[in-house]
């Protein structure tokens, strides 16, 4: 498990983190999100040790965290690190040898991961030759290249089309494995299909942290009502619940006091209804929530 605790960053005279404290499991994606400035970066970079915290803790497996761990890990910077007039095998076999494989193992370990990312007839192009798409996938190859023993990813999905989210997403989850990671974005949609936790920081402070689960459990529980036609606005008057949205027929409310079964006798009641289910909170409006 990866920690930070209390984490303090102070740069003249402002405090860009203010005892922020959380936690990265193993076999956990963790999103990392918040707004323009809210820290991800510096945090980020204090858990890999590029930058010093003012005050607090990095902790790795309960106890503090030394260089020679965070020399395992993998590292995708945000303003990346790679090398863009150098061949990719020539390149992800460098960085593998840099954190001590052997040259035969270097060379293995960049080949299956060329082959995993569909980079293999790629491998004696320059970085700069390739398309913004595939540098990024051999920028998370380089972070994964020594088989890590935990990722720190900063905005790695920027930039990229659907599809190739998509096939990172994949290529992420079959090689992070039992890892602890840790990944910022602004992509909430994303975020909210990847990740098994969460950490949202607004100005500095950490303003939420756990499981995307927990987090929405957060919220009231939100019934759709689709009726037979008509209009739905007749909801509003309904005393134990509130109406969020009535777009013709079609209702979003939540229950105030009102149990799920009354919800559902009471819309039968009044006519030919079509369907009340239960949705799910989109993780946008629950990141709206806690950064208000
Ligand atoms: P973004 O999503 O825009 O990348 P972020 O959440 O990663 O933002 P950081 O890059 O960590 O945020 O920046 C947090 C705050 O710290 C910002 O106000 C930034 O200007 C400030 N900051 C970062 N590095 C320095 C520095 N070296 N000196 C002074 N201020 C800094």
């Amino acid at each position: 498990m990866l920690e930070a605790q209390a984490l303090t960053r102070v740069f003249g005279s402002t405090t860009v983190l203010d005892e922020v404290t959380f936690s990265v499991s193993p076999g956990r994606i963790t999103g990392f999100v918040g707004a323009n400035g809210a820290g991800k970066t510096t945090t980020m970079r204090i858990l890999m040790g590029v930058l010093g915290a003012t005050s607090g803790e990095v902790r790795w497996k309960g106890a503090p965290i030394t260089a020679e761990v965070r020399r395992t890990f993998g590292y995708m910077p945000e303003e990346r690190g790679l090398y863009p007039r150098m061949k990719l095998r020539d390149q992800l076999v460098f960085f593998a040898r840099l954190h001590g494989l052997s040259t035969a193992d270097a060379r293995a370990r960049t080949d299956h991961l060329l082959g995993h990312f569909g980079l293999t007839d790629r491998s004696a192009d320059l970085l700069d030759e390739l398309s913004l798409g595939n540098q990024q996938r051999v920028q998370i190859a380089a972070a994964l290249v020594h088989r890590p023993a935990a990722l720190v990813l900063d905005e790695p999905f920027s930039g990229l089309d659907p599809l190739a989210v998509d096939s990172m997403v994949d290529l992420l989850r079959a090689e992070a494995g039992d890892l602890p990671l840790l990944f910022s974005s602004h992509q909430l949609d994303l975020v909210e299909r990847l990740c098994d936790d969460l950490v949202v920081l607004a100005g500095g402070r950490l303003v939420a942290a756990g499981s995307v689960s927990e987090l929405r459990g957060r919220g009231a529980e939100r019934y759709r009502v689709v009726l037979d036609g008509g209009d739905a606005a007749w909801l509003r008057d309904v005393r134990g619940l509130e109406v969020v949205d009535v777009d013709g027929s079609t209702a979003l409310v939540t229950l105030a006091g009102m149990p799920a079964s009354e919800l559902v006798s009471a819309a039968v009641a009044h006519g030919p209804v079509v369907e009340v289910a239960r949705v799910r909170q989109p993780l946008s409006e629950i990141f709206r929530e806690v950064t208000r």
